[in-house]
């Protein structure tokens, strides 16, 4: 087939910002090839696009949220169809369809699994995962119910964004709460719950940590909030020439915790307490009928290979509350080759086979920020174009896309949900407050 006269037809699977990037790379380059505008399909299993925009950037984060508006540009695109409520594996939606409907499937899922402890205690009332709490707090339709109960203590696992996302949610004060568009339910549970310590817990050093500094000073200059940091974790850190900025300013913002007496401008009242312990591992989650009531972590260190090791130190931790945020992982998706080791497709260059391709956290790990995905995006639409150029790839099968996405919900059912959630924003003074319930989804779809 002749792709200089013949648009190419492309499905995306995942309408996330690596999806959107996707298209907007296709969008950009088949013109500057040479080729006409391709028609590009973008499904979703959700009735919602932008993905972690959406479900994973924390609900304060107002600034990152508004990348949504620039991604809403491109499903605006006339050559572009958002089709939701679809999930590829289902029988409304298998990859043979996808492959006869298609001259390529560019797959762009994320990373919907999670790393785990592997220790006892794990499946304790009390203990989530980061991916549980997140999908929680920003009311992802698939989000179990979290209650703060009469939680008191909370533990935060990881020091990756994640963590920090969840230790500031949890020590934020209500009136910054209100500010976001943290839906009715959840705000309500933030915003009486009893939990007046953190714990913060790092297997590794500071110097070690995944975060990065504006989101620590963020957490560690919250309203109301003391910090405490053993002093001797930080303190006795020389700067090392080898650090980059970051490491360099995550340091240095501990630091300046723990050149104060154990907190940073201490409340006279404080309102709540973070403890950031690092060089701990969690052991063992101990818990009673009621869920988990602590953990035991084990104090670590560098052997001089630069080996993680315990050195059989334990400690207590009393926490009614656990999240590990010690990452995410991809999930394999059908039948596509997955790598078992590092939870990604297997690819070649965003290559997953003929006419099949891969980007974003499917395609490397659950790494990186937001924007990351648009360069990786570009890369794998280049791979493709490339492709089109020295492959000839089997003809669409007439009308099968239009009956494909015809099965799902359209864009002005999701702008129909936007200007709900819009006006619930309105009333409560913010910008947006996310509808909860998959009914009151649909109830807003479908409203006139
Ligand atoms: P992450 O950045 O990979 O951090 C995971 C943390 O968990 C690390 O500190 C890691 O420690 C620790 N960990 C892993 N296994 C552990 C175990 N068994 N026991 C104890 N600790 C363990 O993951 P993430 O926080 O989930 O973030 C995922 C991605 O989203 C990152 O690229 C992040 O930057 C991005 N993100 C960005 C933002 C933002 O920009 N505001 C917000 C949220 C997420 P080790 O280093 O010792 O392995």
């Amino acid at each position: 087939m002749n792709h200089l006269i013949t648009p190419l037809r492309v499905a995306i699977v995942g309408a996330g910002p690596s999806g959107i990037y996707a298209a907007q790379a296709l969008l950009d380059e088949a013109p500057r090839r040479g080729l006409p505008t391709p028609a590009i399909d973008l499904y979703d299993q959700l009735p919602a696009p932008f993905g972690l925009v959406r479900y994973g950037v924390a609900p304060d984060h107002s600034s990152i949220k508004a990348i949504a508006s620039t991604l809403a540009r491109t499903l605006e695109h006339p050559a572009v169809r958002f089709v939701g409520s679809l999930r590829l594996g289902s029988s409304q939606l298998q990859r043979p369809q996808m492959q006869r409907a298609y001259h390529a499937v560019i797959y762009t899922t994320g990373c919907s699994g999670e790393t785990t402890l592997g220790i006892p205690g794990e499946a304790l009332g009390g203990v989530w995962s980061s991916r549980q709490f997140v999908s929680w707090y920003n009311s992802h339709p698939d989000s179990p119910s979290i209650s703060l109960g009469q939680a008191r203590s909370a533990a935060v696992i990881g020091l990756g964004n994640v963590a920090l996302d969840v230790a500031r949610l949890l020590l934020s004060d209500a009136e910054r709460l209100r500010a976001t568009d943290l839906s009715e339910p959840v705000l309500h549970e933030l915003t009486h719950h009893q939990i007046r310590d953190v714990w913060l817990i790092g297997r590794r050093g500071p110097q070690h940590a995944a975060f990065t500094t504006k989101e620590l000073r963020e957490l560690l200059h919250l309203p109301g909030v003391q910090v405490d940091v053993q002093p001797s974790e930080v303190l006795e850190l020389a700067g090392d020439p080898t650090w980059d900025r970051r490491v360099s300013g995550n340091v240095a913002a501990l630091s300046g915790v723990g050149a104060s007496p154990r907190s940073t401008n201490p409340p006279p009242q404080p309102r709540a307490r973070l403890h950031c312990v690092f060089f701990h591992r969690p052991v063992h989650l101990q818990g009673s009928h009621s869920g988990v009531v602590g953990l035991q972590v084990e104090r670590t260190q560098l052997d001089p290979s630069g080996t993680l090791v315990g050195t059989g130190q334990l400690l207590h931790v009393p926490a009614q509350l656990v999240v590990s945020a010690v990452g995410y992982r991809g999930l394999p998706l059908v039948d596509l080759p997955f790598d078992e080791r590092t939870g990604t497709l297997r690819h070649e260059q965003g290559r997953v086979g003929p006419g099949e391709y891969v980007a974003g956290w499917a395609k490397r790990g659950a790494h990186g920020v937001v924007g990351t995905n648009k360069s990786d995006a570009c890369a794998t639409v280049s791979t493709l174009l490339d492709d089109l150029a020295s492959t000839d790839l089997p003809t669409p099968e007439p009308g099968l896309a239009d009956q494909l996405a015809q099965q799902g919900t359209t864009y002005a059912d999701w702008q129909r949900l936007d200007a709900a959630e819009r006006a619930l924003g309105a009333s409560r003074g913010c910008q947006r407050v996310t509808l909860p319930g998959p009914e009151q989804r649909r109830e807003a779809r479908s409203a006139a």
